[in-house]
């Protein structure tokens, strides 16, 4: 039978585009071999493992294509378990392309995306959560993002979950036991230490659910969301803090109906922004359908930025929505102080806490979220604004440690969920009496379903669903 695992796979292991350097890698079986036929300057059949060699890349004519350094590493060293070597060549889109089209030529097989790190788990070389830290690193936007996913990829989450499993694997043995001799009454497992086993795993996999809100908020960063009356200025704002003229400005009220997103990093910390339509009694049905979708942004945020216009007195409406803010998600920003005289738009900017003192004496509250004042017209009290954003995200603790275990990833949680459920179960049928053979059931469950974060119970669907998410030469 054809097996892929047997080919040798070659593929650039470094983005496109003119760099440096760029690193081609073959792996498997064949690497040696494979790489010698097109590489001139030493005989690789006998290098060693973790040696750079000197030389020349050839065409099948014998033309000389690079003059490169190659990586020997011999099976189990190397990323994926197997043989292979790692071409460091000059990083032209030009020669990435003659590298690999002379090792395509000399036996070797493009890779697929996620396959090196695919064979390093089909070889033991990692588990199935550490391979999806690989694509969550590659991937992290934040210091946090990354903190997590050096977390996992080092294991920790692994070895909790192990820890977990082989207890309930312990237990489950016992229980599995005693199925056949319930017609004796005899029962291998004590049902009080069965139910304290249970419950010390119950809780683990609890402790991890409950960082699963911190993993979202890496995962999608921190939800910022604009709010305010039309023409305050919020997609003005919104196109400062991205630093792109993404959103369109108009003089004319309720041009925002959909809601924009992008991405930005502030001090390490990634966040989400989202401009919104403005909040006004509108009877435009495409505008209302905006507002409500606002509504449901501003409900859903971590932070929300109300924006408010510096030359003219506050709306009811503004004044409800001000009063509704919680002081520790918001900021208010009393934008377009470049239509106030010049001398009071001078210390607005230069002190927050006479911007408050205003906001509060217009809004008649004493009890305001920090309010910065700004000019999107001239990106006066962006910084200021920065500042506020970041002071508000670091509320959040997302400044991890970097052995601190946050389930970041989706599969994981679904998997922990569906544990705590048989658990939940298990302990409810043990104190109800329930015989071995439902108790044992799940029990299964609940080792299946831990046994699926880390790779050894997995099904080829979930390993085609993880292994996609690489790009190729990963
Ligand atoms: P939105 O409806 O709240 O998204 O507001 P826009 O960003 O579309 O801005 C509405 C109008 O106000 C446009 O004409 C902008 O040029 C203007 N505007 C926005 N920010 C400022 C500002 O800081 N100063 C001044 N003078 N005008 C601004």
């Amino acid at each position: 039978m054809h097996d892929p695992q047997a080919e040798t796979i070659v593929a650039p292991a470094t983005a496109t585009g003119e760099a440096a350097l760029a690193v081609v890698r073959i792996a498997g079986a064949a690497a040696f071999t494979i790489t010698s036929k097109f590489f001139r300057g030493a005989d690789l059949a006998h290098a060693e493992s973790h040696r750079a060699y000197h030389g020349w890349i050839v065409d099948p004519n014998g033309a000389r294509i690079d003059e490169v350094l190659v990586l020997t590493l011999r099976a189990p060293a190397g990323y994926t378990g197997e043989d292979s070597t790692e071409i460091f060549c000059h990083g032209s889109p030009q020669v990435v392309e003659d590298v690999l089209a002379t090792a395509i030529a000399a036996g070797a097989r493009l890779a697929e995306p996620g396959e090196f790190t695919r064979r390093a788990f089909l070889n033991g070389k990692l588990d199935l959560c550490q391979a999806e830290a690989v694509a969550d690193l590659i991937a992290a936007q934040s210091r946090a993002g990354r903190s997590a996913a050096v977390a996992q990829l080092q294991g920790t989450l692994s070895q909790r979950l192990r820890h977990a499993r082989n207890a309930l694997l312990d237990v489950l043995s016992d229980v599995e036991a005693s199925i056949d001799f319930v017609e004796e009454g005899l029962e291998f497992f004590d049902r009080e230490g069965t139910a304290a086993a249970a419950a010390t795993a119950a809780a683990e996999v609890g402790a991890l659910l409950s960082t699963a809100g911190d993993g979202a908020l890496i995962r999608s960063g921190v939800h910022v969301s604009l709010a305010g009356a039309p023409n305050v200025g919020k997609s003005s704002v919104f196109n400062r803090l991205i630093e792109s003229p993404r959103a369109l400005v108009t003089e004319h009220p309720g041009t925002t109906r959909d809601v924009l997103r992008e991405n930005i990093r502030l001090d390490g910390v990634a966040l989400m922004v989202e401009d919104t339509a403005g909040l006004r009694e509108s009877s435009d049905l495409v505008e209302r359908l905006g507002i409500e979708r606002s509504r449901e942004s501003h409900a859903k945020a971590d932070i929300v930025v109300h924006v408010l216009d510096a030359s003219r007195t506050p709306t009811a409406m503004e004044i409800e929505s001000i009063g509704r803010l919680i002081a520790d998600q918001a900021v208010v920003v009393l934008n377009k102080v470049d239509l106030l005289p010049a001398v009071e738009a001078q210390e607005l900017l230069a002190s927050p806490t006479a911007t408050q003192a205003l906001v509060a004496s217009r809004f008649s509250t004493g009890e305001l979220p920090a309010c910065v004042a700004a000019s999107a017209v001239t990106g006066a009290g962006f910084d200021g604004l920065r500042r506020a954003l970041i002071r508000q995200t670091r509320l959040r603790a997302l400044t991890l440690q970097n052995d601190s275990v946050v389930v970041i990833n989706v599969r994981h949680c679904e998997s922990l969920l569906r544990a705590q459920d048989a658990l939940c179960r298990f302990d409810h049928d043990l104190v109800a009496g329930e015989p071995p053979e439902i108790l044992a059931a799940e029990l299964r469950r609940a080792v299946i379903a831990l046994g699926e974060v880390s790779g050894e119970n997995v099904t080829e669907e979930v390993l085609s669903r993880v292994f996609a998410r690489f790009c190729i030469g990963k």
